[in-house]
């Protein structure tokens, strides 16, 4: 995978939970897809994976390096070792990497064109654009000024970035 260019600005960033891994896109996806397959559920512990192909020469971890799995005998799942985020799907050796879009800072600006491994979409999906909400605010009211959000924001930080932390982890 090619290194951070100062002279390509990125069209997208994202990274995980924490913070420790973040990555840069230096063009739009080729495409972009939900794959409903038993795999991809497992790999996101989700109903399904919404996947970004990108060339590996318009894309670079810009912080930090995520660990793999090897998922079958041709593919890598690529994740946070320290907060577990789910970050990609490749081919060892291929010119492709798929980000997950969840992870991008902003996931809406890639939206899915297409599905594949429909064999294994959950029943239920069809149904959920109609089940009842409420906002966030609505369901739990205001949030205490007590809580304190640990997760990275949805943009590039300083490389010395950390967590506003207050104290040791819960348990
Ligand atoms: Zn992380
Ligand atoms: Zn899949």
């Amino acid at each position: 995978m090619s290194n951070p260019s100062p002279q390509r600005s990125p069209r997208h960033a994202g990274g995980c939970q924490c913070g420790a891994v973040r990555f840069a896109v230096y063009g739009d996806p080729i495409k972009i897809g939900i794959c409903h397959c038993r795999m991809c559920q497992k790999a996101v512990a989700g109903p399904f994976a919404v996947l970004a192909e990108v060339p590996k020469q318009q894309f670079a971890w810009t912080r930090g390096a995520p660990a793999a799995f090897q998922s079958s005998s041709r593919a890598l799942r690529d994740f946070c070792a320290a907060c577990g985020t789910p970050l990609s799907y490749r081919h060892p050796g291929g010119p492709i990497i798929e980000l997950l879009t969840g992870a991008f800072d902003q996931p809406d600006r890639v939206p899915p064109g297409y599905a594949v491994g429909t064999e294994s979409m959950l029943a239920w999906l069809a149904e959920i654009a109609a089940l009842p909400g409420k906002t966030t605010s609505a369901n739990l009211g205001p949030v205490p000024t007590e809580v304190v959000s640990f997760q990275h924001p949805d943009h590039d930080t300083e490389p010395n970035w950390r967590p506003p932390w207050t104290g040791p982890p819960a348990r």
